[in-house]
């Protein structure tokens, strides 16, 4: 099963890394990758793919050369662009699992959606100074990212860069989200599993996620059925 399954990463950055290195152990055939960015001097010590010879070049393609070194019989797709609105459905639609760790609330609520409109299970992460989360959706959609949070925060919300992020607690929280897409992957029953992880005390929690009534996506009568990229508008930033 899994070396027949296709697994897509939206972005290659600190919980991307980890999470496809995981992945590529762990037996996934196919491995997707979407991210139009280049790697950077600042974020290697977190960004655990990379080495320095690689500053300045592509993600995607430093990604590729090593992951093809670890796990030789893997095939990695490379989707040179960042998940947008006008690409996200069918970006998704192309995997059976997708993996969410983008450093900003709007590709996190875009990837909810399209996710949820096409149908297929994703995994949310993100991480934020001392303390991470993951949260696995199934195929049918809900308990879902908008229970937990219902839509895009304004301008305010602590920016990765601004809050920063420790390179262990991202490592730690891409182990729990490729553990739970694994899980989905192989019928597990974790679909709205949060998993949870403080830095500072080292605890690491897991519990269901309660499906909120009124979901604008996985609700009984939700209001988003289609992509509409001014809904995606704010620049401000998750982890
Ligand atoms: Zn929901």
């Amino acid at each position: 099963m899994r070396r027949d399954a296709r697994v897509l990463v939206v972005g290659a950055g600190g919980l991307g890394c980890p999470a496809l290195m995981a992945l590529a152990h762990a037996g996934v055939g196919t491995l997707a990758i979407c991210d139009d960015d280049e790697v950077d001097v600042t974020n290697l010590h977190r960004q655990i793919l990379f080495g320095e010879a690689d500053v300045g070049t592509p993600k995607l393609d430093a990604a590729a050369r090593a992951l093809r070194a670890m796990a030789p019989g893997i095939e990695v797709v490379l989707h040179r662009t960042r998940l947008l609105p006008d690409n996200a459905v069918e970006l998704v639609r192309t995997a059976d699992v997708v993996l969410e760790g983008a450093d900003n609330f709007a590709t996190k609520f875009l990837a909810a959606d399209a996710c949820a409109l096409a149908g297929v299970p994703v995994v949310h992460a993100s991480a934020v100074r001392w303390v991470g989360t993951a949260l696995a959706v199934g195929a049918s959609g809900g308990p879902c990212y908008r229970c937990l949070f219902e839509d895009v925060p304004g301008e305010d919300a602590p920016n990765c860069a601004e809050a920063g992020v420790m390179g262990p607690v991202v490592g730690v929280v891409a182990a729990a989200q490729v553990d739970l897409a694994l899980g989905l992957l192989d019928g597990a029953d974790v679909a709205g599993t949060l998993v949870t992880f403080d830095g500072r005390t080292g605890e690491l929690r897991r519990r269901p996620v309660p499906r909120r009534a009124d979901c604008p996506l996985c609700g009984p009568a939700p209001r988003i059925r289609l992509i509409d990229a001014a809904s995606y508008a704010s620049p401000a930033c998750a982890g």
